[in-house]
């Protein structure tokens, strides 16, 4: 039966002896793409009660629900007519590992068998989730472990909503304690899924969601100028992180080739842009390299660059992806790093990188776990 959610999937035909046996898939949609009017207008048209969305909105955001059956002030009947109609494409987390140092990845398996990693790191004050937004990314930075990968696909926004909960619920289970900060700095470039990023950032944020605070929530990104701009006419309110690695063009667009097409005049240009519509600053995050960027002129450009608007910066420590073409720069080049941003009255804190046994780190997300290698797909 083609029902109110469902699509024809696909139409394969096997010719045998004369006779043609023609099978037409039928996939249901799946229910959480529904907005909550978008719902209403669905139970309104089966001759339901329009409050019954509410409902259901509430099992599917609020409590996470992953089947009809539960949703215990449903009749049976209005289960069965949902049923008809609908899926619940939930993410499931196919493989959990746990670092020495308390942090867990998750390889996380999509309704097409894609996969994806999140990560949980706990501090002694905070609980961070960290969050892809795509399969792969497009974006080659020379120095990360997610590029090699090429961009498979956009996250869907259940599909980023769902690594939250599993990271929140996990969170609960490991260490009793909520979770309390999300950062968009796993796979993909969150900017160019923006619709998606931003729809599940409100289900995350909203009351009928997760309701967490938007100042708890930080978006890492490349730094594409247009897509800055933007979010500040949507006046959003999580933070904004972008991942500079050099303040000089010519270092910046060896190491990250997006630079070439958004050079540093353009990101200013942006960044000058968010902060008058936001007033909300910026954190830059930073590697310092051995031979690429560790000397002073590289420092005395990104104390100049933090100028732009008001800023902080997050020096962090590189995580090894290969056999040596990048390597961490000496404690002296970031102590130098440190003397001139202070100097200049520029907040800069080092920060050591999380689960690197696991490959769990920034920028090392890229599949390698058993379950991945089960499934080409994710390493094409
Ligand atoms: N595309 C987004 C988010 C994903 S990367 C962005 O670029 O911000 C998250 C952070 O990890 C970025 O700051 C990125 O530059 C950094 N990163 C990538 N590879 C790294 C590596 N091997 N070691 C340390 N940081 C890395």
């Amino acid at each position: 039966m083609i029902t109110w959610g469902s699509y024809l999937r696909g139409f394969f035909c096997n010719p045998t002896r004369n006779t043609y046996l023609c099978v037409v898939e039928i996939y249901k949609k799946d229910i959480r793409k529904l907005s909550l009017s978008e719902l209403e207008e669905f139970f309104v048209l089966q001759g339901e009660k329009k409050f019954r969305a509410k409902q259901v909105y509430e099992w599917l955001w609020n409590k996470s629900l992953k089947n009809f059956d539960d949703m215990s002030n449903l009749s049976l009947p209005t289960r069965e007519l949902l049923k008809i109609h609908f899926s619940i494409n939930h993410v499931r987390v196919d493989l959990m590992q746990h670092s020495q140092d308390g942090t867990i990845k998750n390889a996380v398996k999509l309704f097409d068998d894609k996969i994806v990693e999140s990560v949980l790191i706990p501090t002694t004050k905070r609980i961070t989730a960290c969050i892809s937004s795509q399969v792969g990314c497009s974006l080659d930075c020379n120095f990360c472990a997610t590029a090699r990968l090429k961009r498979m696909r956009n996250l869907n926004p259940d599909e980023i909503y769902d690594q939250v909960v599993a990271i929140k619920e996990e969170a609960e289970t490991y260490f009793q304690r909520p979770l309390t900060n999300i950062v968009f700095m796993g796979m993909g470039e969150p900017l160019l899924n923006y619709a998606n990023v931003l729809d599940a950032i409100e289900k995350i944020t909203s009351p009928d969601g997760l309701g967490m605070a938007p100042k708890r929530i930080t978006l890492s990104t490349v730094g594409i100028p247009k897509m800055i701009r933007k979010m500040a006419d949507d006046q959003v309110k999580f933070n904004l992180a972008i991942s500079l690695h050099a303040a000089i063009n010519e270092t910046r667009t060896l190491l990250m080739p997006i630079n070439a097409v958004n050079p540093l005049e353009e990101l200013e240009d942006a960044l000058r842009y968010w902060y008058l519509h936001t007033k909300r600053k910026v954190t830059y995050e930073y590697v310092v390299w051995e031979g690429i960027n560790d000397d002073e002129r590289h420092a005395k450009a990104l104390a100049k660059f933090c100028k732009i608007i008001p800023s902080k910066v997050n020096l962090i420590q590189y995580n090894p992806i290969d056999a040596g073409e990048f390597r961490q720069a000496s404690q002296e080049a970031i102590d130098l790093y440190v003397k001139i941003l202070e100097g200049q009255g520029i907040v800069a804190k080092i920060r050591k990188s999380r689960g690197q046994d696991i490959d769990a780190a920034c920028g090392q997300l890229a599949n390698k776990n058993e379950v991945a290698q089960l499934h080409p797909q994710n390493n094409p």
